[in-house]
Formats: C-alpha cells, sequence, structure tokens
C-alpha cells in the first residue's frame, strides 16, 4: 500500500492546565485512507483529532507545542487562519447536532455562506450531497420538512451531507456512530468505505471491532502516548508492542 501523507504530526504536546493529555506525538495520517486512532477512554483520542482542526483553541487553559502540518503548513502558525483550516475539513461528532432548519437548508447552509445563490445550483448541490451520504432516496421527497423529524441515524447522515457541501478534503470523526443504533452504524461505516476514494478520513473510535472493519491505517494511543502506529494488517496482526497486543486481545480496556 502506498502512502501518501495529508496530516503530519511533528512533536505534538497537548495540556489541560497542568494535565498533558498528549505527549510528544509525532505521526504521518496518509491521504485518501481511512485512519483510525483507537485506544482506552481518556488515552487522548479526542484531543488529537480536535488538534487537527484546532478545535483545541477553543478550549480554556489550553496549551499546545509542536506542529501539525497540513498540507505543508504548520496550522497552529499563529498567522494562520482557522476558518481557512476549517474549511478543509467536515467533523462528525458523537451525537449529530442537525441546524434548526429543513432539510434543504441545512444542506445549502455552508455553499449559501460561500456566496452560491443560484437556486438551480443549490437544488444540485443538495442532491448530489445527499446521495454522497447515502440519504438521497429516503428522504427526497420532503426537503423542506425539518431536519429535527428525521430519525438520529439519518439526521448524522445529513450532518455528513452537511459537512461535504462545504469541500473539506478530510472527514474527521469522532465515535461518530456511538449514538446510532447497529443498521444506522452500518449505513454510516459503508459512506466511510465508500469515501476514502476522494477524502482523508480519521475516525476515532473505541469499539475494536468497527476499527478493523473501517482502518487502513491504525493509531493506538494509551494515557497520551502514541504506542504503535502502521497499516492495519500489521496493527491488527503483527502487533510489535506488547501493550498494543493486550489491547487487541481485550486484556487491557
Ligand atoms: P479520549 O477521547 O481518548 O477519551 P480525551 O482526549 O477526551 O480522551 O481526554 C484525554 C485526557 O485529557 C483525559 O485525561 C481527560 O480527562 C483530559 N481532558 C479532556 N478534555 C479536557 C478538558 N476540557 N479539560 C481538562 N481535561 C480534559
Ligand atoms: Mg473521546
Amino acid at each position: 500500500m502506498e502512502l501518501r501523507t495529508h496530516i503530519s504530526v511533528q512533536n505534538l504536546n497537548v495540556f489541560y492546565g497542568n494535565e498533558q493529555a498528549l505527549k510528544n506525538i509525532t505521526l504521518d495520517i496518509p491521504d485518501k485512507n481511512i485512519t483510525v486512532i483507537i485506544g482506552p477512554s481518556g488515552c487522548g483520542k479526542t484531543t488529537l483529532l480536535k488538534s487537527f482542526n484546532r478545535l483545541i483553541d477553543s478550549i480554556d487553559g489550553v496549551k499546545v507545542s509542536g506542529k501539525v502540518l497540513v498540507d505543508g503548513e504548520n496550522i497552529f502558525d499563529p498567522k494562520v487562519e482557522v476558518t481557512r483550516i476549517r474549511k478543509k475539513m467536515g467533523l462528525l461528532s458523537q451525537k449529530p447536532y442537525p441546524l434548526p432548519m429543513s432539510i434543504y437548508d441545512n444542506i445549502a447552509y455552508g455553499p449559501r455562506i460561500h456566496g452560491i445563490k443560484d437556486k438551480k445550483r443549490l437544488d444540485e448541490i443538495v442532491e448530489h450531497y445527499l446521495k454522497e451520504s447515502g440519504l438521497w432516496n429516503e428522504i427526497k421527497d420532503r426537503l423542506h420538512s425539518p431536519a429535527s423529524r428525521l430519525s438520529v441515524g439519518q439526521q448524522q447522515r445529513l450532518c455528513l451531507a452537511r459537512g461535504l457541501a462545504v469541500e473539506p478534503e478530510i472527514i474527521l470523526g469522532d465515535e461518530p456512530t456511538s449514538a446510532l443504533d447497529p443498521k444506522s452504524s452500518q449505513r454510516i461505516e459503508h459512506r466511510f468505505l465508500v469515501l476514502k476514494k476522494q477524502y482523508t478520513i480519521v475516525i476515532v473510535t473505541h469499539i475494536l471491532r468497527q476499527a478493523k472493519r473501517l482502518a487502513n491505517y491504525v493509531v493506538f494511543l494509551y494515557l497520551g502516548e502514541l504506542i504503535e502506529h502502521g497499516p492495519a494488517e500489521d496493527v491488527f496482526n503483527n502487533p510489535k508492542e506488547e501493550m498494543t497486543k493486550e489491547y487487541i486481545k481485550g486484556i487491557i480496556s
């Protein structure tokens, strides 16, 4: 497997007050693949993900050192505009947060902000991204009904479509199926497997079976340290570190 770097993390340290949540992380995230970040609760998965789009900045008392290079640019450089970095990344959180408006307007929201006003063009965009997120067939006859009436699983796919509509390069997911029933989780997982041809995808999960279904590349964190990372076949079938072996066998969790 040829892996081209898209995000490069170099000596990243993150502190919440005096507590160090990430310890000197150095890591390349491959382009147009699914990278899965695994590890027990509290090991720093969310913190690492939030460092990629600088959402970490919005937390009080956070201190960051080191670099995160996205397309070669250190996003923690004070000259960098956060909005431009965030536009490159769509984020799915644990629970879907649709905007309090119609299905259509949820998708059109980003493109409108970026200046697209033409009705026909917006119709095309809405249809295109609802198809990309696998929701179109279910809701094409009620595009103008409130997004809040969708099931939670549909709302998560709507949020995916809304994120894709601003044309990101990278999709970040923080345990994006944790609020979903098995069928909806499966639909979201299937979308990721389709979308990885076009996007760099980074998913946090504590579900090992999900990690095995999705991952091309695996990052294993434990207590803020990067224990092991590599192609999924290697980490799952032939882990180098004792700690990884134990985690994969379910001895530590
Ligand atoms: P994970 O996503 O793997 O469960 P997190 O990245 O959320 O882990 O948290 C890593 C560590 O940082 C934990 O010890 C957690 O308690 C701490 N932490 C996370 N967010 C905050 C915060 N906003 N303020 C203080 N400590 C935090
Ligand atoms: Mg988390």
